[in-house]
């Protein structure tokens, strides 16, 4: 069997043309002799009627503290309304689509309602209707836990569902399907020689997803890294050749093929306040991640030093943050409006030079660097938000990204 996973996102099933296009993707990777497996994201952004963000509004709007079980019963319905209309529509085109919700596909998780992670899938129900020539829609961003509930990934998590299923099915090929043409160098409307990359690495798309690009969730490619099953970023609403996201270090190693280039893109994070703490003893340092880790904040950039911590929140928690902490009589500093900018790319693994390109291009730009971090594979730093477009061009044209 050719299995082909094709998942959708919510631009592409929002509105009646743009699900017409979605009919043309699966007839043509039927013809291709694929047996299509669609995944499916709730219909429309926020403010629009099925979007997952309206359903937890309508809740919440009732009462804000709503118990997490609850919501997830709700977060469902976006992806269950989207599947079965994508279903109706497929039905209209002569396909014998056959709608179903994660737990009927099979996906178990936790129940870690909101988070919930999955713990099997089974693939009897969709094997059963590829053996028929049926096509499965199956709903993105939801399982069902051992008492029956349904759950839910995470925002973003029906890419998550797309790589489960591919990689549970032995699929040949995950597609994702969003309104862009596929990966870019860097953010188009920061940088505007940005250009579409025709492949990458899994561990490159990872970084650039946890470091803010939103094209695909990074715990996607994470499982289907696994089973080394490739993935494609395509546009619902071009011809577009797409990204492939696979593992070609593999590749490169088995050829005579230079792989020469150290960055692959550039990326960033807004929203950001950084931390200055001083005058610590051990105890109060052990004692503020305990009491940040207390309150689900997360922590990036962390720099501990004798007496003195330096890190990043979400600036959103900066008021609770600041309350907490004056309270037990520390010394803080807060920065607000940073940006966090990365350059990401496997072919900078042990090159010399590379963070010198990278604060020079900066400092040439009078930018100044509020903290650093670097690993195999990325650089980035901390700048004031007012200086991000500045940086990212810097960045993109001192790393030729655009050639
Ligand atoms: N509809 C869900 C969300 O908005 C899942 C997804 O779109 O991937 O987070
Ligand atoms: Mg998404």
């Amino acid at each position: 069997m050719r299995i082909i996973i094709q998942k959708f996102g919510g631009t592409s099933v929002a509105t009646k043309s743009s699900r017409s296009l979605i009919v043309n993707k699966i007839l043509k990777a039927k013809e291709k002799g694929f047996l299509p497996v669609v995944v499916v994201s709730a219909m429309g952004r926020k403010g629009e009627s099925y979007a997952t963000d309206t359903l937890i509004e309508l809740v919440k709007r009732e009462n804000p503290e709503v118990k997490e079980r609850e919501l997830d019963q709700i977060m469902c319905c976006g992806e269950m309304i989207s599947a079965v209309v994508m279903a109706a529509v497929l039905q209209a085109n002569g396909l014998d689509a056959v709608m179903l919700t994660g737990g009927q596909a099979g996906i178990i998780t936790d129940s870690n309602f909101n988070s919930a992670r999955i713990h099997d899938i089974n693939t009897e129900s969709i094997l059963d209707l590829l053996t028929k020539d049926k096509v499965p829609v199956v709903c993105g961003f939801q399982g069902v836990n051992s008492n029956g509930d349904f759950t839910t990934f995470g925002r973003g998590g029906s890419d998550t569902t797309a790589s489960a299923l591919g990689v549970a099915l032995g699929a040949e090929m995950i597609e994702i399907y969003t309104d862009v043409d596929g990966i870019m160098t860097a953010d188009p409307r920061l940088v505007s020689d940005a250009k579409i990359l025709d492949k990458i690495n899994y561990s490159e798309i990872c970084q650039i997803a946890h470091q803010g690009a939103k094209v695909i969730h990074p715990r996607a490619v994470e499982i289907a890294m696994q089973k080394n099953i490739p993935m494609m970023i395509k546009s619902t609403f071009s011809e577009a050749e797409g990204t492939l996201i696979g593992n070609f270090t593999d590749e490169a190693s088995n050829s005579n093929k230079v792989f020469d280039k150290v960055a692959t893109s550039v990326t960033y994070l807004t929203d950001i306040c950084q931390i200055k703490m001083f005058n610590l003893d051990d105890h109060a340092s052990v004692n503020v991640f305990k009491l940040l880790a207390a309150e689900g904040i997360s922590v990036d950039l962390i720099n501990v030093s004798p007496g003195q911590l330096m890190f990043t929140i979400a600036q959103s928690f900066m008021h609770c943050v600041q309350r907490k902490f004056e309270s037990l009589g520390y010394k803080v500093e807060f920065v607000l409006d940073c940006a966090k900018v990365s350059v990401v790319g496997g072919g900078m693994r042990e090159v010399p030079g590379v963070m010198a390109n990278f604060i020079e291009a900066l400092s040439d730009n009078k930018i100044e660097i509020l903290q650093t971090v670097d690993s195999h594979t990325s650089i980035s730093c901390l700048v004031e938000k007012k200086h991000l477009k500045k940086s990212l061009e810097a960045l993109h044209e001192k790393f030729h990204l655009a050639t």
